[in-house]
């Protein structure tokens, strides 16, 4: 089911009541959800990510906009009319009731043509469940299962009507680390096996990044970037969303652009051609680094950390915004390491990867394209 945002808006009364200034949640959203897809809206807390997908959910109403399903207008039906499955963090389970019960709740709600046996039901909550995999436990409590089980419960309950739209705002946030890789890894799963259209709600970006397949960043209600993951850390539009992706986080630096180089302090880090002169920030990926002697930039090195396949060389640099300079080493390059990078004592020196290197207007924050020399 395609989802079709046009130019949403929410403004709320402010939380402080002398104040008269009203809060932007959701600022003029437009954005169109390919039927099928599972999209992560992703931003730091307060963004408007949660109040998007209750306006989606129907939980709350727009001030302005329009909400398609599927070539419908949705905008003025109650949730309960949209075919939605809904999950939250906490999973919002009846403790009273079983696994099973739980999970059969939404269909002993049917009213009219939609009414099921109570055979039809039991087979659909059977096979929610085992989509969810939780078929064994069906006759426990709530109480009686784990973070990760009651998490499943819950979205076993989201599915057994098999909704046209699936929400999920930060359904994994209750999970421990390594519970909540699988259970992203199993919300991947059955989206891809059911097809329906979802939308994920999470602060995180490497979980967005890793199970959808567009994600939109947002900030203060603004859609900044919409995307394939990698596209969107490849290309970030502006220093927020190179910030926002990426661990370790992008290396920062003042720099500046003059007569066709760019300079982080008075290294010459990379050849451009056509960029006016100016300062800029410049960004590299933790990646972007080549330990070589001969290297332009010259940091002062703090540390070696062995991370498994990867080595991170931690080192300082005065132009840096960074407390540190980040640089993920990888096996091809640790040969490199071992003979390359070392020059005066405690300096290690690197070679910039171009297409790992950004520039941003000191200004706007706006990205700057730019080409490198030669090419
Ligand atoms: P989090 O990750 O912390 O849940 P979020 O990105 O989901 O954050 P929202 O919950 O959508 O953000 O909130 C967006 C903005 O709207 C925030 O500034 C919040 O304080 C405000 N807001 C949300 N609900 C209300 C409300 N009912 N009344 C007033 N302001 C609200």
């Amino acid at each position: 089911m395609e989802v079709v945002l046009q130019n949403l808006t929410k403004k709320f009364p402010s939380r402080d009541r002398k104040s008269r200034h009203e809060v932007i949640a959701v600022n003029d959203f437009t954005f169109q959800i390919p039927d099928g897809k599972l999209i992560g809206l992703l931003g730091p807390s307060g963004c408007g990510k949660s109040t998007t997908l209750n306006l989606i959910s129907g939980l709350e109403k727009p001030t302005h906009g329009r909400i398609f399903f599927g070539g419908d207008d949705v905008t003025d039906l109650p949730p309960e009319n949209r075919g939605i499955g809904l999950v939250f963090q906490n999973y919002a389970l009846y403790p009273h009731l079983t696994v099973k019960q739980n999970i059969l709740f939404p269909l002993q709600n049917l009213k009219g043509k939609d009414k099921l046996s109570k055979e039809a039901m039991l087979e659909k909550a059977m096979e929610a469940a085992k989509m969810v995999q939780i078929d064994e436990l069906m006759d426990r409590k709530p109480s009686q299962l784990s973070g990760g089980q009651q998490q499943r419960v819950a979205i076993a309950r989201a599915l057994v009507k098999m909704p046209r739209v699936l929400l999920l705002d930060e359904p994994l946030s209750n999970l421990d680390a390594r519970l909540r890789l699988q259970t992203r890894e199993e919300i991947r799963r059955i989206q891809r096996e059911t097809g329906i259209t979802t939308i994920f709600v999470t602060h995180d970006q490497e979980e967005a990044m890793s199970i959808s397949d567009l994600i939109v960043v947002m900030r203060e209600g603004v859609a900044l970037q919409i995307g394939k993951p990698q596209e969107v850390y490849d290309s970030p539009a502006n220093l927020f969303v190179a910030k926002f992706l990426g661990t370790p986080p992008i290396n920062l630096f003042n720099g500046r652009v003059k007569e066709g180089r760019i300079y982080i302090g008075e290294d010459p880090v990379l050849e451009i051609k056509g960029e006016e002169d100016g300062e800029v920030y410049v960004g590299v990926r933790p990646e972007g680094f080549v330990p070589d002697r001969k290297g332009a930039l010259c940091c002062k090195l703090k540390g070696i950390e062995v991370m498994g396949r990867d080595i991170s060389i931690v080192s300082e640099n005065p132009s840096s915004l960074n407390p540190t300079v980040r640089a993920i080493i990888g096996t091809e390059n640790k040969l490199n390491l071992e003979q390359e990078a070392w020059g005066e004592e405690n300096e290690v020196r690197f070679s910039l990867i171009p297409h790992k290197v950004f520039l941003f207007d000191r200004e706007t924050e706006e990205r700057i394209q730019f080409e490198e020399r030669g090419l």
